[in-house]
């Protein structure tokens, strides 16, 4: 047999998806018929509401099975760039919408949009696991800042300033986060943004659990501050977490223009259009306004209750730490009290108690784990139990 060339340094580089991992992992468990208890999924229980199944449906049978415009079909894009002037008091036209095969590729998109190789990225950790490796892909350099729960998972404009250098070109926000479940609140957002004007970045505001929120606290994006804000706000979002749709890979861009057409070019080289046929589904949630908010206050009741259950039964358990977030389903307890590595703290929950979550350094912070909450309450109260017992044992 010959020596075959080496794969590329991006492909020997990159470090596979810790959330899918382990989800995978958790779901081949549970076919395999074992009782686990899975928390690792950021996935909605719930399935995708009727309407925008049947709009799909019909989408099909009516032929939509070509393709569309790369940035979207253009109704999906008009309601969009509505929802955003209307809902958010953000001005925008379609030509600043791109459609993308989902949230991840939204992102991608926008890094590649915006960065090259020697230009530093700003990630607040706990981040989403993606963020770095997307931004070594771009041959861009990640740097990483820490908040604890010490400040509620929050970065400080004090925190931000002291991490920017003459190549820093893009910060990543992201709220309400994943993993922790933290919102920004508006003059906190706000005075991140400053500095991010202040120091000529670009800011890419991952808004994808926009809608997922509690306590009554009302969702704001960067780009609603000011002129300076928006001309160097991209956001990105999408239908998977907020509609139960997380199997359609469908995100969204909305981006100055000249930021948007760039990004709607990458993808033509890329994948073209996102599904054609989801597309005409997704159009639903906006033209049936009535049925989506139905179907989004069901799912956020439960979230709700969910939420409560699982800090109040977490901060029970001796050694463990819990703060309250107000948004998106994850809840980032603090396990360091334990003393052993969260990796292994993680691997042991699920090979002796059968309870799957992901580990906090994935995302950025040791001696943490990520538990969603998007799933029943069962399943819910079946686990913490577990973990109590998995955590007294140690
Ligand atoms: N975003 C979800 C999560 O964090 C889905 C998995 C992924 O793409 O990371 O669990």
């Amino acid at each position: 047999m010959s020596t075959l060339p080496s794969l590329s340094t991006w492909a020997l580089n990159i470090a596979p998806s810790p959330t899918l991992a382990v989800d995978a992992k958790a779901k081949s468990l549970i076919a395999a018929g074992e009782d686990v208890c899975g928390f690792a999924a950021g996935e909605p229980d719930f399935d995708t509401p009727a309407h925008i199944k049947d709009a799909a449906i019909k989408a099909l049978r009516d032929g939509k099975t070509k393709y569309a415009p790369t940035p979207g079909i253009p109704p999906l894009r008009d309601a969009i760039a509505q929802k955003y002037t209307e809902f958010y008091q953000i001005p925008t036209q379609a030509a600043q919408v791109v459609v993308s095969p989902g949230g991840k590729f939204s992102c991608y998109l926008t890094i590649l949009a915006t960065c090259s190789a020697g230009d530093e990225v700003i990630i607040p950790a706990p981040f989403w696991v993606s963020y770095p490796e997307m931004v070594k892909l771009a041959g861009a350099t990640p740097v990483q800042i820490l908040a604890t729960d010490a400040t509620g998972f929050k970065l400080t404009p004090a925190m931000l300033e002291a991490a920017i250098t003459p190549r820093s070109k893009l910060l990543i926000l992201n709220s309400p986060s994943n993993p922790t479940g933290a919102v920004y609140t508006l003059a906190e957002l706000e005075a991140l943004t400053t500095v991010a004007v202040k120091h000529n970045l670009y800011i890419m505001s991952d808004e994808i659990y926009e809608h997922l929120l509690y306590d009554g606290v009302k969702h704001v994006s960067p780009a609603s501050f000011s002129a300076e804000a928006r001309e160097r706000t991209i956001i990105v979002s999408g239908f998977a977490k907020t509609f139960a749709m997380t199997g359609w890979r469908l995100g969204t861009i909305v981006a100055p223009a000249t930021i948007a057409k760039a990004v709607g070019e990458l993808q033509s080289q890329m994948t073209s259009n996102a599904t054609t046929f989801a597309q005409w589904g997704a159009l639903a949630a906006y033209t049936e306004k009535e049925k989506t908010q139905a179907a989004l206050d069901e799912m956020l009741v439960a979230f709700d209750r969910r939420r409560k259950f699982l800090h109040t039964a977490l901060n029970k358990i001796p050694g463990v730490s819990c703060v309250l977030s107000q948004g998106a389903f994850y809840l980032f307890p603090n396990i360091a009290s334990f003393g052993i590595d969260d990796l292994k703290f993680c691997e042991r929950l699920l090979a002796e108690h059968k309870v799957a979550a992901v580990h906090g350094s994935a995302f950025g912070a040791q001696g943490f784990m990520r538990i969603s909450y998007a799933t029943s309450d069962a399943i819910l109260a079946k686990g913490v139990e577990r973990l109590a017992k998995f955590c007294a044992s140690l």
